[in-house]
């Protein structure tokens, strides 16, 4: 074992000090009595420097005792240790005063719950937002304070992955929950009453607009074809030309008309059942009559044991996302191509997509196909008759259900389109 410099001198005090009574023992000729008492004045000497110790470490400071031996260097570690402790206590002190600076000053309502959803600290934000008082609430369940059913629902379902966005107070709120720690959860809550306002005055703009539209459109439809009855052979093409236009403005109207409302209308009523069979049946004959057999369409509903599949949510809007989907199947696929409508049940939920045969989708315009006017070639889909909204409308009525749409696709192989429900909202 090493022995530092300061064990070694004090050794040798030690040592220096035993000879020193064993010669004054030798002298009186009582080495043994004398060579007591001299650890016995050692020891004595060192629970008195222990207790000088204990004091001073029960309120440290720079002035240490008048010691000597390896005192002094017990001391003076012990000091320098106290100041290493109390240089990093200050600067986490400065850095919790700073985080806890900038939560406040956060436009954001930050809330911090314990693993029992208990409230274990909020900004002022939160305070203002949730109506809540830092004397009585820190400790509560923040579901018995904040009682609003969606945001209730979507604490104890316990999945965040969405943010909630739910009226409290006459605000409009949008709040996410991030799980961390030891089965904490921090809240961050923004008033997003304003955005909401501007979004509404947005889509009842373009709802608005797509009304008044429509009216001098059904009258110059009706003129045209009026004319093209009428005129002679040299304006039959251009009257035609002009009425295949009037029917396109029609269809863009009428999907921005069907955007809008899907944006504005209340939630999807969850209590009525969807019969997938009758459903895909009616879109299926829909579409093979709007095909006049150019291609080869076929419908295969997969349910396990047999027993047919039910959705919840909107007939009316389940019917106008398939029926898109079937449509743009049959407008991006060449005459005697294959389209394939199914709907599989699975132990997550049920699938319902629609596959072709078609031209395909370069990987770079997949994220992007459900954006209003997204084309990847715009020259194709006007001469098919698209819109661009198809599958903007697609990806609202999904959202609605709570569904999400997978893309897969391959250049000039073909496309499936499939839209996944989870099983809350579909029986199985
Ligand atoms: P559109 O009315 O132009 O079809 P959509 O929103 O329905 O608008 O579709 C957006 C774009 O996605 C289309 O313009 C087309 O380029 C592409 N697309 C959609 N469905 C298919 C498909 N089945 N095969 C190939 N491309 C497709």
């Amino acid at each position: 074992m090493a022995l530092t410099p300061s064990l070694k001198r004090e050794l040798v005090l030690l040592a220096s000090w035993m000879f020193f009574m064993l010669v004054i023992g030798t002298i009186n000729e009582s080495i043994i009595l004398f060579l007591f008492i001299g650890l016995l004045v050692y020891v004595v000497w060192n629970l008195y420097n222990l207790n000088q110790l204990s004091k001073w470490l029960s309120e440290p400071s720079k002035q240490t005792p008048e010691v000597i031996g390896i005192w002094d260097e017990v001391y003076y570690q012990l000091y320098q240790l106290y100041r290493r402790q109390r240089k990093s206590r200050r600067k986490l002190t400065s850095i919790l005063n700073k985080f806890q600076k900038s939560t406040q000053a956060l436009p954001y309502a930050t809330i911090i719950l314990n693993e029992l959803n208990e409230i274990e600290w909020f900004n002022p934000a939160a305070k203002q937002m949730f109506n809540l008082h830092s004397n009585i609430d820190i400790g509560q369940r923040i579901d018995n304070l904040i009682r609003q059913p969606k945001f209730v629902n979507y604490l104890l379902k316990a999945d965040y992955k969405k943010p909630l966005k739910f009226p409290i107070n006459q605000r409009k709120i949008i709040l996410s929950i991030t799980p961390y720690g030891d089965g904490q959860h921090l809240i961050s809550a923004r008033d997003i009453t304003s955005l909401s306002q501007l979004d509404d005055m947005r889509r009842d703009f373009i709802s608005n607009a797509s009304h008044e539209l429509r009216t001098p459109l059904t009258v110059m439809s009706g003129y045209i074809e009026f004319l093209q009855h009428k005129a002679d052979e040299k304006i039959k093409v251009p009257l035609e030309n002009i009425h295949q236009q009037t029917v396109r403005m029609n269809r863009i109207i009428t999907e921005l008309i069907d955007l809008a409302k899907l944006e504005s209308s209340e939630n999807v009523d969850y209590t009525k059942t969807v019969d997938i069979k009758t459903l895909l049946n009616e879109v299926y004959d829909e579409a093979c009559s709007l095909d006049q057999d150019k291609h080869h369409i076929k419908l295969v509903i997969d349910t396990e044991d047999g027993t047919t599949a039910n959705l919840y949510g909107s007939y009316e809007e389940l019917r106008m996302a398939f029926s898109n989907l079937l449509t743009n199947a049959i407008r991006y696929t060449v005459e005697g191509g294959n389209i394939k409508v199914f709907s599989s049940t699975h132990e997550t939920g049920i699938t319902i997509g629609v596959q072709d045969s078609g031209v395909g989708i370069n990987y770079e315009h997949i994220p992007r196909l459900t954006e209003r006017f997204y084309r990847v070639d715009e020259g194709r889909s006007r001469e098919q008759g698209g819109t661009g909204l198809g599958l903007s409308i697609v990806k609202h009525v999904l959202d609605r259900h709570n569904a999400s749409l997978h893309i897969l696709s391959e250049p000039g192989k073909g496309s499936t389109f499939c839209c996944e429900f989870p099983l809350s909202y579909s029986d199985q």
